[in-house]
C-alpha cells in the first residue's frame, strides 16, 4: 500500500471512530439505608413493607430497594465497562419506597447527596445531566410549580454540573438546558416532568406548572432556528405503564401538551431518555400521517424492588444499567447496550455485571432510529418469539414466564400509543387481533399437523 493510501485509510478510520460516541444512562437507584441482613425476612428493609425478603443477600433482595452495596457495585460496574463516556444521563429516584413519615426533607437531601457524591467521585471528569425523580422530594411527588427550598438545595448540590443559567431555571422549577458537551449545535433539555405526575397535588390546577412547557417550547423553537439537535431527558414518562392496563402517569391535560410539544418540534429532537418504570421499554411518537418521528427510551432501574402497585404480579427486575451509542454529528441513536446484575447469582456466588443484550443484534434492526424502533414494535405485535424476547428483557431477565395474549396487548399498545384515546382504541383493535393470534394460530397449527399426519 502506498503511503498516501495508508494515510487516507488511517484518516477514514479515524473519521469513522470520531463519528461514534457513547453515554451512560442510569436511573431509579432508590437507596434503602435501612437494608440489613437479619434472620427475620420481614425485617430486612423498610421498603419491603412487611413483604418477606426471602432471598436477601449483600446485593439486595427483589422485595427491597437497593442496599448501598448495590449502588456502589452499579457505579463501579459503569467504570469498569465504559470508564470514559462522553457524558452521563441520570434520571433520578434516589430514596426508598417507604411512607413519607419515615423520610423528611433532610433525609431525602442526604440520600440525593450520597448518590451525587459517588457518581462524581467515580466519574470526576464526566459531565452529568441529572433530572429529578418523583422520589427526590418530600413529601414524595409533591413538587411545586415555583421556587422552593428543595430546588435550591439540589441546585447547589449539583452546581458542578449546572451552568449559571441552568441554576436559575432549576431553582424556578427543577429544569434546565445546556449545550450538549459544550458543542455548538447540540443541546440537552432536562425536564422536571414530576410537575405533570397525577400524584402531584401541587400542580393539578395549574395550566403550565413552573412555566416549563412555554420555556421548553421557546428553547426548542430557538434550537430549530439555530439548527441544533436536542436530547430530552426526564423521569416520569407520558403514556401508559406496560405492566398494568390503562395505567397512565401524567394528568390527561399534561399528557396532551407533552405529545404536542414533541410533535411540533420532532425535527430537532433526536432522542428522549426517561426512567420511573424500572422496566426496559420504549415509547413511539408519530406524526399525523403515522410516520414514526421520535422514540422515548425507558431504561431499567438499578433497584430490583418489586412494585407494590395493585394489579401488577411479580413486578420486580434485575438491576440494569445502559450504554447508548450515538452518532456524534447527527445525534442519531445507533444502538443500546444493556448490562445487568443477576441478583440471585450475585448474592449466592459472585457479583458479575454482564451484557444482557445489544438492541441491533437481539432485535435485528440496523440502528435505534424511530423507523427501526417502529419495526421492532410491529414485529413484536406479530411474532410470538420476538415478543417473548422483548418481554424477558422488559424485567431485565427476571420474569421469564410466557407473555400471553393480554400481555401482548399491554406491551404493544403502551409502546405504540402515548395518547390516551389512541391507547384505548389500540386496546380494542389489538384485543381482537389477539383473538386471532391466540385462537386461530393453534387451530391452524393443529390443522397443518393433521394434514401432514395424513400424508
Ligand atoms: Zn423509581
Ligand atoms: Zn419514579
Amino acid at each position: 500500500m502506498s503511503t498516501v493510501k495508508l494515510l487516507l485509510s488511517c484518516l477514514l478510520f479515524k473519521g469513522v471512530l470520531a463519528l461514534s460516541g457513547n453515554f451512560w444512562h442510569i436511573t431509579d437507584l432508590h437507596l434503602d439505608p435501612s437494608y440489613k441482613l437479619t434472620d427475620n425476612p420481614e425485617q430486612v428493609c423498610n421498603s419491603s413493607g412487611n413483604r418477606p425478603a426471602a432471598k436477601a443477600g449483600i446485593y439486595g433482595d427483589y422485595a427491597c430497594d437497593s442496599p448501598w452495596q448495590l449502588i456502589n457495585s452499579s457505579v463501579y460496574a459503569m467504570k469498569d465497562i465504559l470508564p470514559d463516556p462522553d457524558f452521563i444521563v441520570w434520571t433520578g429516584d434516589d430514596t426508598p419506597h417507604v411512607p413519607n413519615e419515615q423520610l423528611g426533607e433532610e433525609k431525602v437531601l442526604h440520600i440525593v447527596r450520597n448518590i451525587t457524591h459517588i457518581i462524581s467521585h467515580v466519574f470526576p471528569n464526566s459531565k452529568v445531566y441529572s433530572a429529578l425523580g418523583n422520589h427526590d422530594y418530600h413529601p414524595k411527588s409533591q413538587f411545586p410549580g415555583g421556587p422552593d427550598y428543595m430546588y435550591d438545595q439540589i441546585a447547589d448540590m449539583w452546581q458542578d454540573w449546572l451552568d449559571p443559567e441552568s441554576q436559575i431555571t432549576f431553582k424556578r422549577g427543577g429544569y434546565y438546558t445546556e449545550k450538549l458537551l459544550n458543542r455548538t449545535g447540540f443541546r440537552m433539555l432536562v425536564l422536571n416532568t414530576n410537575l405533570y405526575y397525577d400524584q402531584n397535588k401541587q400542580t393539578q390546577d395549574i395550566d403550565d406548572p413552573a412555566g416549563q412547557f412555554s420555556w421548553a417550547d421557546q428553547i426548542l423553537t430557538e434550537a430549530a432556528n439555530n439548527k441544533e439537535k436536542v436530547y430530552i431527558i426526564g423521569h416520569v414518562p407520558p403514556g401508559f405503564f406496560e405492566k398494568k392496563r390503562s395505567k397512565p402517569w401524567f394528568m390527561s391535560k399534561f399528557n396532551e401538551k407533552y405529545l404536542e410539544l414533541v410533535q411540533k418540534h420532532n425535527s430537532v429532537i433526536l432522542g428522549q431518555f426517561f426512567g420511573h418504570h424500572h422496566t426496559d421499554a420504549f415509547r413511539m411518537f408519530y406524526d399525523s400521517d403515522d410516520t414514526p418521528i421520535s422514540t422515548m427510551f425507558l431504561s431499567p432501574g438499578v433497584t430490583p424492588w418489586k412494585t407494590s402497585l395493585p394489579g401488577v404480579v411479580d413486578g420486580a427486575n434485575n438491576p440494569g444499567i445502559r450504554v447508548f451509542e450515538y452518532d456524534t454529528q447527527t445525534l442519531l441513536v445507533k444502538d443500546v447496550v444493556t448490562y445487568y446484575l443477576n441478583l440471585t447469582h450475585a448474592n449466592a456466588a459472585k457479583e458479575r455485571w454482564e451484557k444482557e443484550y445489544r438492541l441491533t443484534e437481539s432485535f435485528r434492526v440496523s440502528d435505534a432510529s424511530p423507523a427501526s424502533m417502529h419495526q421492532v414494535l410491529e414485529r413484536m405485535a406479530k411474532d410470538r418469539c420476538y415478543l417473548q424476547k422483548y418481554y424477558e428483557f422488559n424485567s431485565v431477565s427476571y420474569d421469564l414466564k410466557e407473555c400471553d395474549s393480554d400481555c401482548r396487548v399491554d406491551h404493544v399498545c403502551s409502546a405504540r400509543e402515548v395518547d390516551f384515546k389512541k391507547y384505548d382504541s389500540c386496546l380494542k383493535t389489538e384485543a381482537s387481533a389477539s383473538a386471532i393470534y391466540g385462537g386461530l394460530l393453534p387451530v391452524l397449527s393443529v390443522a397443518v399437523s393433521l394434514v401432514l399426519a395424513n400424508r
